[in-house]
């Protein structure tokens, strides 16, 4: 298929990037270097591929959708190595070559770009960094500090993996169609050493996700049945705060304690 045939697919989340002067900003913001192992995920057309592809020689790409395999490798041919395949089952790990940390790149479809950044932090091991396009609400949460609207589940999980840093906006004109939000570069660098010790993040996970299921309420109240009064206390937490009042920290030492046997 030539590239003027390809309609962009809603249930692709396909919105490709055209500004060109958007396109060179993102790609200073990743700064690529030779030598330099970079996997994007989503390509589409291949807008930001081919700004990447001016300072090194070749990288991965991960697309899921068939038709547009050909255009990519019309254009580029075997200057990108294209996995057709569903990125939420992409190994990156199995993807590297020599154990070189790998650099994530992509603008990715808004409808599962969560559950792409859990994909990623179980894989964190084999990266060295990722640059993202995403919905600038997602990116708020991401980045968001306690006591803030935006704080919840999705700030506390990704800032205990990774450094979260919000770079710039990017209206919705610099893509074609354009989507209904404004959006958003996030750059996520994995922590070298975990900011907080932690028995299980699969129970932090889980307590924050019932912490805030009513973010209006007290830890007392939606943790009931998960931990008691004398847990709170042990944990030096004031049961009588809303989940957004707590440190990642905070967070860390409640799920730690419901790990250890307790009553
Ligand atoms: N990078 C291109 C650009 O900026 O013009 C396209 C970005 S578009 C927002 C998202 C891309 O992700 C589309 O090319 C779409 O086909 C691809 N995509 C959607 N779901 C995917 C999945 N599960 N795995 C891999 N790629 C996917």
């Amino acid at each position: 298929m030539r590239d003027t045939q390809h309609r962009a697919r809603k249930r692709f989340g396909q919105n490709f990037l055209h500004d060109q002067n958007i396109i060179q900003r993102i790609t200073a913001a990743i700064s690529p270097q030779e030598g330099e192992h970079l996997i994007e995920i989503g390509p589409g057309k291949g807008a930001m591929t081919q700004s990447v592809l001016e300072y090194i020689e070749r990288m991965d790409v991960v697309e899921l959708d068939r038709d547009l395999i050909p255009i990519l490798t019309d254009r580029f041919a075997d200057q990108i190595t294209i996995h057709n395949t569903d990125v939420l089952k992409f190994d990156f790990c199995q993807a590297r070559h020599n154990d070189q940390p790998l650099r994530v790149i992509g603008n990715l479809p808004y409808n599962i770009s969560t559950p792409i950044l859990f994909h990623l932090m179980e894989q964190l091991a084999c990266i060295k960094d990722m640059h993202f396009m995403l919905q600038k609400e997602v990116v708020e949460r991401m980045a968001a500090t306690p006591g803030n609207k935006d704080y919840g589940r999705l700030s506390i999980m990704l800032q205990y993996f990774c450094r979260v840093e919000k770079l710039f906006l990017v209206p919705p004109g610099a893509f074609n169609p354009p989507p209904k939000v404004d959006s958003a570069i996030v750059r996520l660098i994995p922590h070298e050493q975990p900011p907080v010790e932690l028995e299980s993040s699969e129970t932090l996970s889980r307590l924050v996700k019932q912490a805030f299921s009513q973010r209006r309420k007290t830890l007392r109240n939606t943790l009931k049945g998960l931990l008691n009064d004398a847990d709170f206390e042990a944990c030096d937490v004031d049961a009588s705060l809303r989940p957004e009042q707590l440190s990642l920290e905070q967070f860390a030492r409640l799920a730690n304690r419901y790990t250890e046997p307790h009553q």
